[in-house]
């Protein structure tokens, strides 16, 4: 199961940013299929990109003149957040597999999560109604268009993905690169450490689009299930778990990203992937 996931993420990482000649030529991809979202946070100015980060479609679509909201990209969104939430988390998010690559890097210490845990999980959910939904509307400029505040000032997939690459490969953007840049790159490093402390603390604390999809996880058509008859409450699903959840409790939770680790460690088989019951 963790080699699958891992060959699934490094193939759909590689999928969604197959277009070689971006990287060696230093241009982003703006043929058709730029048009169409990918499920995970991939940055839109990664030079690879072959279609349009969700997050970084809403705020633009939010921010042009006359504030439309895209049809397109909601009824995306719902769509894979019914179909399967956060298993877009756990399986597909280029970003992800990053912060989980990192935290194999040995440190003194590793923790499942920061102190003031519960307070910081919010931080996702206010990035997303203030800097994705908010201010691309209402804060805009003299011509009326609003920047798109989250993929400006915060993502650091934005630089991971897109600034950097891009800066390399290009003298004008090198040259042009200011606070904006060190700021972002700041952050970018902010989540690179915490990340060999702390297993996906992008995902748990900041993410918006984890947040949207985490929505989704109790109803979504995919999501894990504990058959109570079988389950001999061990605890060893809640041991295996690197984001600290009890799944056993608490089979919804916002943040698991059904990565499979507690299915993997129950012994008696209870935990299930709800196609599979449907099934039968
Ligand atoms: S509860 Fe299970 S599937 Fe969810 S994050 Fe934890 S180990 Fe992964
Ligand atoms: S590991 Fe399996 S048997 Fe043990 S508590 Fe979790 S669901 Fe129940």
């Amino acid at each position: 199961m963790k080699h699958l996931r891992l060959l699934v993420q490094a193939c759909f990482a590689a999928l969604t940013n197959g277009y070689l000649r971006g990287f060696l030529e230093g241009k982003i991809y703006s043929g058709p299929l730029k048009q169409l979202c990918v499920p995970g946070l991939n940055c839109y100015s990664c030079p690879g990109a072959l279609g349009a980060c969700p997050i970084g479609a809403l705020q633009a679509v939010l921010g042009s003149r006359g504030r439309k909201v895209s049809l397109y990209v909601v009824g995306f969104l719902v769509s894979v957040g019914a179909l399967c939430g956060r298993f877009v988390c756990g399986w597909l998010c280029p970003f992800g597999l990053f912060q989980e690559l990192l935290h194999k890097i040995p440190c003194p210490k590793k923790r499942k999560k920061l102190p003031f845990d519960r307070p910081l999980r919010a931080v996702k959910y206010i990035f997303l109604v203030v800097f994705v939904l908010l201010l691309p509307v209402v804060a805009v400029n003299a011509v009326g268009i609003g920047d798109p505040w989250f993929c400006k000032y915060i993502c650091p997939a934005g630089m991971l993905f897109g600034g950097i690459p891009l800066s390399l490969l290009d003298a004008g953007i090198r040259a042009a690169a200011g606070a904006l840049f060190t700021w972002k790159f700041a952050l970018l490093i902010g989540v690179i450490v915490l990340s060999i402390v702390v297993y996906r603390p992008f995902c748990r604390y900041f993410c918006p689009l984890g947040a949207i999809y985490g929505l989704f996880n109790p109803v979504a058509f995919l999501r894990y299930e504990v058959d109570e008859a079988a389950c001999v409450d061990c605890g060893a699903c809640a041991r295996a778990c690197p984001m600290d959840i009890d799944l056993h409790r608490t089979p919804d939770s916002r943040l698991c990203v059904r990565c499979g680790r507690c299915r993997a460690a129950c012994p008696t088989g209870a935990i299930r992937n709800s196609l599979r019951n449907k099934r039968g």
